[in-house]
């Protein structure tokens, strides 16, 4: 099968997306939370201290980087993951699924928002070239596992998050709490479901898309992912 869809389509991410040291409140946001940015492109490990931080990283496609030979491995790879690059969950969802190595066995797509790409205004090309990824992914390698992966606690990716939890945790309203939380995991929930639909209606076949919610909202701890199902309300 030809490459040419999924080389256009990587050129689509790399235009329309940025790294991290291009967005000025990721740059302040490492500062404020005393962790590294790490770039890479999508074969590229993700960056964790010893002390069981992560840093933002960044793992797109690098400006120098030969789309071809990308779009080969990529047609090789066993595994996409498209996750934020949230210092709070990029590496540790990476290590929980036992993929943050460059062995060129797993790609990971960490950008600001990962699969909660904002679907209107300035965003939506960006969300558009998503799709269009993960459709041309597809098409070339049909048995590779995609998970979409979103976060809790506020994902600065994605510019309606309602930030319900954040407001209650911060006006400490224990009762308001339990149901905000919800309330959060709904709104991201359902934003994946969204975009897996889309990708099903593009011959992106169902059973090997796969639904996450990393859990990071207590006091910015990672906590594992929660995995639900992308077509029911399970
Ligand atoms: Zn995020």
């Amino acid at each position: 099968m030809s490459l040419e869809r999924l080389e256009k389509a990587l050129k689509g991410i790399q235009s329309n997306y940025s790294f991290a040291n291009e967005h000025g409140l990721v740059k302040a946001g490492a500062k404020a939370h005393g962790v590294n940015l790490s770039e890479g492109g999508v074969f590229d490990s993700l960056e964790m201290t010893s002390e069981g931080k992560g840093a933002y990283n960044a793992r797109l496609v690098k400006q120098d980087e030969d789309l071809e030979e990308l779009a080969l491995g990529l047609q090789k790879a066993e595994s996409l993951t498209v996750i934020c690059e949230d210092y709070r969950q990029s590496a540790q969802v990476a290590n929980e699924l036992g993929i943050n190595n460059d062995d060129g066995k797993d790609a990971i797509l960490a950008t600001a928002g990962g699969p909660t790409q904002p679907m209107e205004g300035d965003n939506l090309e960006r969300h558009n070239s998503l799709v269009e990824f993960i459709i041309a992914f597809h098409e070339v390698n049909s048995t590779a596992l995609i998970r979409l992966i979103a976060h809790d606690g506020v994902c600065g990716g994605h510019a309606s998050y309602i930030g319900t939890a954040k407001k209650a945790r911060e006006a400490k309203k224990e009762e308001d709490l339990e149901e905000a939380v919800k309330a959060e995991d709904t709104v991201m929930i359902a934003h994946v479901r969204i975009l897996a639909i889309q990708l099903v209606e593009n011959k992106v076949d169902k059973e090997i898309l796969k639904g996450g919610l990393a859990k990071v909202s207590e006091e910015n701890k990672y906590q594992g992912i929660k995995w639900f199902d992308l077509f029911t309300d399970n």
